[in-house]
């Protein structure tokens, strides 16, 4: 058991050019809010072998595998399919969730039909996390030697609904030990990231316990110190010492 978590986005429209894949960044943020970090991001198609074959990797190195994607209604949405597959698990219809999702369709004026009870389809075990803004519930399966798969609705308002409601408070109580990390952020105008490097380097600034990360952007590069709270007296001062190394160069919005 590690504290890694990795997502699987599942979807050929993320590979295709149709759909800008955007679950890493808001799982990504998410995570490090809390203090876990997002190992990978693995983009994948609607493809039962490719996504048994990634989840049995993910499994392998990662204690947390979130899945996105491909629990819809039509016959290209197989996740839950490939997972219980892999898994050896069955699938059932969860006829409360069927309830659900026709109490919800009918308050749109709509029947829900045959193709859309599909989404009511639940693994064998699977802890059911209730979708407050869509049809198909999120899926929790807790897996011998402590590791966690979770499946998560492919649309953005959807995953982050479940993943506010369900997801973060249970990896909360889960790793509970962990304390988020804290960082600082300088940013310069005028001068090439190169050249900063450059500088830092001739000054010798290799500030301990303290990772430093580069976001160039045009003509603004930031520099983001990151270390953990632990280690807060220690960043506060990197920071004091690099904006004074940098001086003109300061870019303050
Ligand atoms: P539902 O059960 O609500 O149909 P789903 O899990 O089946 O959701 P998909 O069918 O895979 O989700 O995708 C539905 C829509 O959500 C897609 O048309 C796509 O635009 C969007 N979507 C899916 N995955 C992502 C992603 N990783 N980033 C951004 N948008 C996504």
């Amino acid at each position: 058991m590690n504290n890694q978590a990795e997502l699987i986005s599942i979807g050929s429209e993320l590979l295709n050019g149709r759909t800008l894949n955007t679950l890493g960044k808001t799982l990504g943020g998410a995570l490090s809010g809390i203090g876990l970090e997002l190992s990978r991001d693995t983009t994948i198609p609607d493809d039962l072998e490719i996504i048994q074959d990634t989840l049995e990797a993910a499994l392998e190195r990662s204690s947390v595998v979130i899945l996105s994607g491909g629990l819809g209604p039509t016959i290209d949405d197989i996740t839950r399919e490939a997972v219980a597959g892999l898994l050896a698990k069955n699938i059932y219809l969860d006829h409360e969730t069927v309830k659900k999702m026709a109490r919800h369709d009918a308050e749109q004026g709509h029947i829900t039909t045959e193709a859309g009870k599909r989404q009511a389809l639940i693994i064998e075990g699977a802890q059911i996390l209730p979708n407050a803004v869509g049809a198909a519930p999120g899926q929790q399966i807790d897996l011998p030697g402590g590791k966690t798969v979770f499946i998560l609705p492919g649309v953005p308002a959807e995953f982050i609904s479940i993943m506010e409601e369900s997801v973060l408070p249970w990896l909360q109580g889960r790793f509970l030990e962990i304390i988020p990390k804290i960082s600082r952020s300088v940013k310069t105008r005028g001068i090439y990231e190169s050249d900063i490097v450059t500088l830092l380097e001739n000054m010798e600034f290799e500030p301990w316990n303290i990772k430093l990360g580069f976001y160039p952007n045009k003509d603004v590069v930031e520099i983001q110190l990151t270390s953990e709270q632990e280690f807060e007296h220690e960043l506060l001062e990197a920071e004091r010492t690099l904006r004074s190394l940098l001086g003109r160069f300061l870019h303050e919005e």
